[in-house]
């Protein structure tokens, strides 16, 4: 059997250790200390727009706080793009809240604006205003921030940006997590860079993320005691994931490069495949990182369906993935209210994920371009 091809697979850039063993000699083995604020401060300088960064256990734990800041409580309502992995959408359900799903649009594959708007409408009609809206960057690609942010507005509630994905992306020149009230971002094993396991709150002042490290180390109050005013997370980012992520932090740029390189590797396979298309920008206002390559297969032109490309890249030991199947689908949120048509549905349907790692080699992709053109030639 040949050596597995990973969907995305971790990629160190060398240094990772030398922050960890730092760590070590200096006994700071905890949920804080110098590579704690030094790989906060990175993200900063990185994300470039004036933000402050909160270092915490996962992605998913930073939505959570990002959602008691927005202060959900039990009975509250959520907006949450349907087609994304379930970590977006499980926050609300810790809240005691009830997601409310939107379908995507066919450009971005992210929140459609217009089925956002009827969403408020109809709750606000039925008598709940939406406390917060969660919107996804997929696969690195940016939503429509200016349309989703002007009917936040309108209606006046704080956006979320999930831009667990997105790390490098932009959106007018702006990064991705820097829109939203508060923006989260991950570095579980499979993102574009990796502490084996993190995340990330991004906020706008001092205030936000004094609070947020407040909640994620058990919400101690000032005194010589242990004294709560609050209930508290343990939620804080290891000394020891930090210097992992200041070693990634120096190869985050030549990462995106790689991932943007995989992209332009599948749209030149297959520019002469008539009926797929490979997710990419709609216009130069939006710039992924193209965390992972990903196809639409038209079934009545290919005569192929996704599943079938699947299955061939595994009898050659190559990792493919349907994509993101929407939340209003899944057996635990089938009670949640679901806005839109069937756009996530279909992609859903026709979409598949392909190898998309910055550390393939020239043979692994010599290895999956030949199962694509067997596949869609003979
Ligand atoms: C990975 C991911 C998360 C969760 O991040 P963790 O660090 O794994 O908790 C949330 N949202 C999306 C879209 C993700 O891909």
């Amino acid at each position: 059997m040949q050596n597995k091809i990973w969907l995305s697979s971790p990629h160190m850039g060398g240094n990772e250790q030398k922050y960890v063993n730092e760590a070590f000699a200096e006994n700071w083995v905890a949920p804080l200390g110098p590579n704690v604020d030094g790989f906060e401060k990175d993200l900063e300088t990185f994300l470039n727009a004036d933000v402050k960064v909160g270092a915490l256990s996962s992605g998913t734990a930073a939505l959570h706080l990002a959602l008691i800041q927005c202060a959900v409580v039990y009975g509250d309502e959520v907006i949450c793009q349907s087609m994304t992995f379930s970590a977006s959408a499980n926050p609300i359900a810790y809240c005691g809240a009830t997601p409310i799903f939107i379908d995507s649009e066919k450009e971005t594959w992210n929140m459609c604006p217009v089925a956002l708007e009827e969403a408020i409408q109809d709750r606000i009609s039925n008598g709940k205003k939406p406390k917060a809206i969660i919107v996804v960057h997929l696969y690195g690609m940016p939503a429509k921030m200016d349309e989703i942010l002007k009917i936040a507005g309108k209606y006046e509630i704080p956006v979320i940006e999930d831009a667990a994905e997105a790390l490098g992306s932009t959106y007018k020149g702006k990064a991705c997590g820097t829109f939203g009230r508060f923006g989260i971002l991950s570095f579980n094993g499979n993102k574009i860079i990796t502490t084996s396991g993190g995340g990330a709150l991004v906020c706008h002042n001092q205030e936000d993320k004094d609070k947020a490290v407040f909640l994620s180390t058990q919400a101690r109050d000032n005194a010589p005691h242990y004294q709560h005013s609050h209930i508290g997370y343990n939620y804080r980012m290891s000394n020891i994931v930090a210097g992992i992520g200041r070693g990634q932090m120096e190869v985050l740029n030549d990462r995106v490069e790689a991932r943007r390189k995989m992209h332009d590797f599948y749209v030149e396979l297959f520019k002469d495949i008539d009926g797929v298309e490979v997710f990419s920008e709609p216009t130069d206002d939006y710039y992924s990182n193209h965390w992972l390559s990903a196809i639409v297969i038209d079934k009545n032109i290919t005569g192929k369906n996704r599943e079938d490309l699947r299955l061939a890249f595994l009898e050659d030991n190559i990792e493919s993935r349907p994509l993101w199947k929407p939340m209003h689908l899944q057996p635990v949120f089938s009670e949640a209210p679901y806005y839109g048509t069937n756009v996530a549905e279909k992609l859903f349907d026709d979409g598949l994920c392909l190898p998309s790692g910055s550390n393939l080699s020239d043979d692994d992709r010599l290895r999956i371009e030949k199962i694509i053109k067997e596949f869609f030639i003979s």
